[in-house]
């Protein structure tokens, strides 16, 4: 029998922290063992038990706001579903340490971007803005899509929808599947996207892929990539029912990181979803 992956949570309060922490301290997904809980010191949840905040019998881990703790402790891998803010030190933290990062945060500024860069010079570091399975083999099919529409006359709209508590718009799994069309294209998706509409906009031109963000209620995510012609339109959706499918693809992730090469890998390679992947 394998030993079971430690894993540190870091998040591990929010919604997605307490999903993992459901499946992977359940057993429901097996073959893995939380070490350690870190959230913010502002949490509500901060010092109970993490096992008891999602739902199951105490697994003896109190969650905490101390990263260095959490990482003395000796970890196999971080998840991290937190805040974009939280980024930068995270990346120093667990580099320093040697420690895989899978990061499924979204909304990250440009610098918090590159302290991700700089990150996987020194450890192996999976960042996806979605780890569900479905999302992206959509993103291939996207690019397929625009591959073959490309110069054609087809209109790209991407349209999402999400829970009321989300904290960034567009999400980072439509700027996803808009990169996935922008490349299919070949065109660039900071020349062309455009997010929202209101106003005398005037006509729309065919280089441009349109974002739009709805928020309401309980949505675990909704997205929609939308090619429109005369005469017919071709849609491509995904709709997750459940925060499960992303707390199922970064437990995989999780199993896939340790001991890879240094290197910033995406939810493909994890999937091997990239064409002639090498996983
Ligand atoms: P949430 O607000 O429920 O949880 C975020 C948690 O992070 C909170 O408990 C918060 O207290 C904590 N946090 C804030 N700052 C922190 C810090 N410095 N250190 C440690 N913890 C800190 O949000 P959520 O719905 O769980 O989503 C979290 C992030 O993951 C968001 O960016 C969201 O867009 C993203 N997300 C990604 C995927 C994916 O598949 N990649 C899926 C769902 C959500």
């Amino acid at each position: 029998m394998t030993a079971p992956i430690q894993l540190l949570l870091i998040g591990a309060a929010g919604r997605m922290g307490l999903a993992i922490t459901r499946l992977a301290g359940s057993g429901l997904v097996p073959g893995f063992r939380i070490t350690a809980a870190v959230d913010s010191p502002s949490s509500p949840l901060m010092g109970k038990d993490v096992g008891v905040a999602a739902g199951l019998p105490p697994l003896g881990i109190a969650i905490s706001s101390d990263l260095a703790a959490a990482i003395a402790a000796g970890p196999d891998v971080a998840i991290d579903f937190s805040a974009p803010a939280a980024a930068p030190a995270t990346a120093e933290a667990l580099a320093n340490a040697g420690i895989p990062w899978v990061i499924g945060t979204t909304g990250l500024n440009d610098a918090e971007k590159a302290a991700l860069q700089a990150a996987a010079d020194r450890i192996p570091v999976m960042f996806a803005a979605n780890t569900s399975l479905g999302i992206n083999l959509l993103y291939v099919l996207v690019e397929q899509a625009a591959r073959a529409l490309r110069g054609r006359g087809y209109d790209c709209e991407i349209t999402e929808r999400h829970h009321r508590h989300k904290k960034d718009a567009p999400s980072g799994t439509a700027l996803y599947l808009g990169r996935a069309a922008a490349d299919g294209y070949q065109w660039n998706l900071a020349q062309t996207a455009v997010h929202g509409r209101s106003g005398i906009t005037g006509e729309r031109p065919e280089q441009q892929i349109g974002f739009h963000a709805l928020r309401g209620g309980d949505i675990p995510g909704d997205h929609t990539v939308l090619f429109a012609t005369d005469g017919e339109t071709i849609e491509l959706s995904h709709r997750a029912t459940s925060r499960d499918t992303f707390a199922i693809g970064a437990l995989r992730a999780a199993a896939w990181l340790p001991g890879r090469p240094p290197a910033l890998y995406s939810m493909r390679d994890v999937l091997n979803l990239n064409p002639g992947g090498t996983s």
